[in-house]
This record gives structure tokens, C-alpha cells and sequence, in this order.
């Protein structure tokens, strides 16, 4: 398969997973959850015996203020790959097109192929960005779904928000644009793009976020689609339905959500141990894409499979991509601690 696991690393048997130092290799918040997420959980493992009704409309409602849609345009998830799943199934019903960018996040794509849709996937500019004209040349009526990851992974490039937003209102109504919002919270507020505004206007997109990246929630499993209620309803079959979320990871994240003090500061120290690894790296004359996720992608000079090796040898998870056989490191954002250890190991494996 040409597609990479994003989470192969993880689940290889333990006993060939070396003990790391810094794990580094899935794009996690190394600073963990909020306090107040942490004090949600325990309380909320008081009614674990009760399934949450109200407490999926509180978030909901939550969301939908800041994104001026209504609960109707939301759907819960236990992480946003849910999400990206049963897009994947239902688009990739009766063999169509996903429309999509190289150098993206694979595992959308790598289901609708398993379920009989035809990959096309259009080169990025020498910049590492999405080419959005040549994107639109390719729209054919094959094409089921366009899909768009923002930041992308594993780039951690960002589209300008207005040629995102206008790409959005130009595609969106000849065919359904989703746009795989998972490290949005890393990018400043006042320069996101407001997709959910274009949705409440009636734009034919699906937008997926998740709790996994700032919020710390990888293991707790917290996502949500934003989309127009008709969409939902398409896509909700080929899901567990938002009882798959439990209420103690709901209550947690309905804790999280609204603490905004403790999102500035992971994204703040996250901005921080990104821009020293990319100092570091480029003083070493790596050339590193800037990257407005946690994560950084850059050309390595030695084959994928021993550099990732050798660096788990020292400790360090990190994961690897071959791209038109130039082979690429990618790190996650750890703290400043763990990317001391990352930069220690690395110049002691690439001499
Ligand atoms: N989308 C992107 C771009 C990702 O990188 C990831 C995870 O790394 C996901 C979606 C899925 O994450 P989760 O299911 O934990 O929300």
C-alpha cells in the first residue's frame, strides 16, 4: 500500500516497542489534560452509571454559540476518525472519486480505496501547499467528496484562510467539501478560517475536529463533524451513533472545551519547543517547513527505516515518510525537554 499508518508505530506487539524517552511520533499534548478536564473526569465517574442525554447537548450548544451553527449541524464522536471513516464509506459507495492533495493524511483515503474509490491526488506547489487551482481543474462528475486537511498533516502547512474560504464557497456546491480540521486549535483564533460560519449558510461541507491535539484527549476519544443536518444524517449509519462517547470523556471535554486560559497556554508552549527544534535543526542545514501544527516535516539524507530505527534505539519515537523517494522526518512537538533529547539524538544518528 502506498498509504502510511499514522498510528502503526503504536500498535506494533510490545515487546518490539523499545521504551521511549520522548515519544514523539502522534502528534499528542505532552503537557497532558487540563486540570479542569482532569477534576471534570473524576466527578463525572460518579453517574458513570447513567447514560449521558443532556450532557452531549451542553457541548453541542457550546460549539454551536462559538461556530454560529445550530446543535443540529454537530455530531459527537469517539475522536474524529470516526468521522473521517463513515465520510469514507459513504462517499466511496458505488466507486466515485475522493478529489484530495498529496502529501496528506492518509486514513480517509486509504478506507474509501479499501471500499472501492478511486484516489486522485493532486501534487503540492514547491512551498509545500495545497495547489487549489489545480485541484479545482480536476473536478470531474466522478468526484464524490473533496478532502482537505488544515493545517496539514503531515506538512503542518496552512492554506490562506481566504482562498480556503473562497475554494470552500466555489467547490461546496457542485460537491461536498471536507475540510479535516484536527490542528486547528494550534493556529491563533483571529486568523482561522470561519468554516462553521459558511456552514450555517447553508455550504455543503463536513468539518472534522477533535479533542486529540490541544486538548490532550488521544486516549480519552473526543470528535465532532460539523456539516448540515441532511449530511449528518448520511453519514451517521456507517457510525457507533454519539453513544460511543462516554460520559465521563464528554464531561471532561465539556471542561476542556470552555477552558480557554489552558488552550493558550498549550499552544503558546507548543509555538515555543517548535520554533527551538526549528531553529536547531535549520542551524544544522536541515530545511524544515514551517509549520503551524505540533508537528514539524523535513528531508532527512538517510533511509527512512534507519533513521526511525536509530532514533528509537536512543529512545526517541519519531515517525518517517518517503515522498517520490525523498526521504522526510516527522516529529512531534514534545516539550522543550523532550526536543533537547529529540536534537541530542538526532545529531548523534546522523553524525
Ligand atoms: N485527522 C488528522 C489530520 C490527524 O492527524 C488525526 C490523528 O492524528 C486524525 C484526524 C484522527 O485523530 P482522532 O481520531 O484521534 O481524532
Amino acid at each position: 500500500s502506498v498509504f502510511v499508518n499514522e498510528f502503526a508505530p503504536l500498535t506494533s506487539p510490545p515487546d518490539t516497542m523499545p521504551k521511549l524517552r520522548a515519544r514523539l511520533l502522534a502528534n499528542e499534548n505532552p503537557l497532558g489534560i487540563a486540570p479542569s478536564a482532569k477534576e471534570a473526569l473524576i466527578k463525572a465517574s460518579e453517574i458513570g452509571n447513567r447514560y449521558a442525554w443532556m450532557e452531549f447537548a451542553q457541548l453541542k450548544n457550546l460549539i454551536a454559540a462559538d461556530e454560529g451553527v445550530t446543535a443540529r449541524h454537530i455530531m459527537m464522536s469517539p475522536g474524529s476518525s470516526d468521522i473521517l471513516m463513515a465520510a469514507a464509506s459513504h462517499f466511496a459507495k458505488g466507486g466515485g472519486t475522493i478529489l484530495t492533495s498529496a502529501m496528506t493524511y492518509d486514513d480517509l483515503l486509504e478506507r474509501a480505496q479499501r471500499m472501492g474509490a478511486k484516489i486522485v491526488s493532486i501534487p503540492m506547489t514547491k512551498e509545500y501547499q495545497y495547489d487549489l487551482n489545480a485541484i479545482k481543474s480536476k473536478l470531474t462528475p466522478e468526484v464524490k467528496m473533496v478532502y482537505l486537511v488544515n493545517p496539514n498533516n503531515p506538512t503542518g502547512t496552512v492554506v490562506p484562510t481566504a482562498d480556503l474560504e473562497a475554494f470552500c464557497k466555489e467547490v461546496s456546491p457542485k460537491v461536498p467539501v471536507f475540510v479535516d480540521e484536527a490542528y486547528i486549535d494550534f493556529y491563533e483564533p483571529a486568523a482561522r478560517p470561519k468554516l462553521g460560519k459558511l456552514v450555517a449558510e447553508g455550504q455543503n461541507l463536513i468539518l472534522a475536529r477533535t479533542f486529540s491535539k490541544i486538548h490532550g484527549f488521544a486516549g480519552l476519544r473526543l470528535g465532532y463533524a460539523i456539516a448540515q443536518p441532511e449530511m449528518l444524517k448520511l453519514l451517521k449509519p456507517y457510525t457507533n451513533g454519539e453513544f460511543a462517547v462516554s460520559i465521563t470523556t464528554l464531561m471532561a471535554g465539556i471542561a476542556s472545551y470552555q477552558d480557554k486560559a489552558w488552550q493558550d497556554h498549550c499552544r503558546a508552549e507548543n509555538a515555543k519547543a517548535r520554533d527551538f527544534t526549528t531553529k536547531a535543526l535549520t542551524a544544522l542545514g536541515y530545511e524544515v517547513i514551517p509549520s503551524a501544527a505540533n508537528f514539524i516535516l523535513f528531508p532527512i539524507r538517510m533511509k527512512p527505516k534507519t533513521f526511525e530505527g536509530q532514533m528509537f534505539a536512543n529512545g526517541i519515537g519519531i515517525q518517517t515518510r518517503d515522498f517520490s523517494g525523498q526521504p522526510y522526518c516527522r516529529v512531534s512537538v514534545g516539550t522543550m525537554d523532550e526536543m533537547a533529547m529529540f536534537m541530542d539524538s538526532f545529531k548523534k544518528v546522523v553524525g
